[in-house]
């Protein structure tokens, strides 16, 4: 898999001049990335799968950019239920030059595991009758867990064991098998590079979609890293916005509605413009 890893920090290194010094850059080129899809349902709820949810924001994101940003153009991963590998997502992005990647996401906790008592067993023990209770293992898909958190393109915490970012992207094998060597001197430079490049102005896009979404009154989670791995393909400032909580039965309402689909919409659209507008002065 190292090979693939060399292909994105080719594409970093090709990019990085012209992101980096670009003082005043328009933003031109917006990625708008339905997570999942396909195949892959991503996480679930009572009535629904993520990949839908993701969907519906994405396409109607796409719609109030188009109508509201003059000469702006949007670039879908997806349009369909189907499913675009990670990697194609990012060479569609990269393809296209573009300047933002706008990843959308529906959260999930883990299921909870308790016991359950449902009756009593007796055994003998040394001669003795002894009670036992027999437990059942009960699953809780459900969690109280809600609100809106946004992920950065960000490099793995120092320390961090492998698979302890607990990571969207795992069950994609392309990404999730290739390790990033962070004490080749090599690598070190180009991770710096990236960082300086990008890592910032993720930050600053993904904090100002997190204050329009807590000005809707959605408890904020605020802005988080996720290793470079599996946001790094993509040569531009990136976000992943995990706009809820599907397995939370209030959360997976509003993702499904109408209302909550065109709120989390014009929450990351509002984000985008005022980064936008900030960037752009
Ligand atoms: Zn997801």
């Amino acid at each position: 898999m190292r090979r693939l890893f060399f292909k994105y920090i080719v594409v970093l290194i090709a990019f990085l001049p012209f992101t980096t010094f670009a003082k005043g850059k328009k933003i031109s080129k917006i990625v708008v990335d339905a997570g999942h899809g396909g195949k892959d349902f991503g996480a679930h709820g009572t009535f629904s799968n993520e990949k839908d949810v993701t969907l519906a924001c994405a396409l109607k994101l796409g719609k109030i950019l188009k109508d509201s940003i003059k000469n702006l153009d949007v670039i879908y991963t997806r349009t369909v239920d189907e499913y675009p590998s990670l990697v194609k997502r990012h060479d569609i992005a990269n393809e296209a030059q573009a300047d933002l990647f706008i990843a959308i996401h529906a959260n999930s906790t883990m299921d909870r595991v308790t016991r359950q008592v449902v009756g009593y067993k007796t055994i003998k023990k040394k001669k003795k009758s002894v009670k036992q209770p027999i437990y059942k293992i009960v699953r809780h898909h459900e969690t109280s867990m809600m609100g809106v958190e946004t992920y950065v393109i960000g490099l793995k915490r120092l320390g961090q064991q492998a698979g302890e970012v607990t990571d969207e992207f795992s069950h994609d094998s392309t990404v999730s098998e290739g390790v990033l060597n962070e004490n080749d001197p090599q690598t070190a430079i180009i991770i710096s590079q990236y960082t300086s490049a990008f890592f910032q102005r993720s930050v600053r896009l993904g904090t100002k979609i997190q204050e329009q979404f807590a000005a809707q009154k959605r408890p904020d989670l605020g802005v988080k890293q996720k290793s470079l791995e599996v946001l790094a393909g993509s040569a531009m400032p990136g976000v992943l916005v995990e706009v809820g909580f599907i397995n939370n039965p209030e959360e997976e309402a509003y993702l499904n509605s109408e209302k909550g689909q065109t709120e989390i919409a014009m929450a990351i659209y509002r984000g985008i413009l005022a980064y936008k507008n900030e960037v752009e002065k």
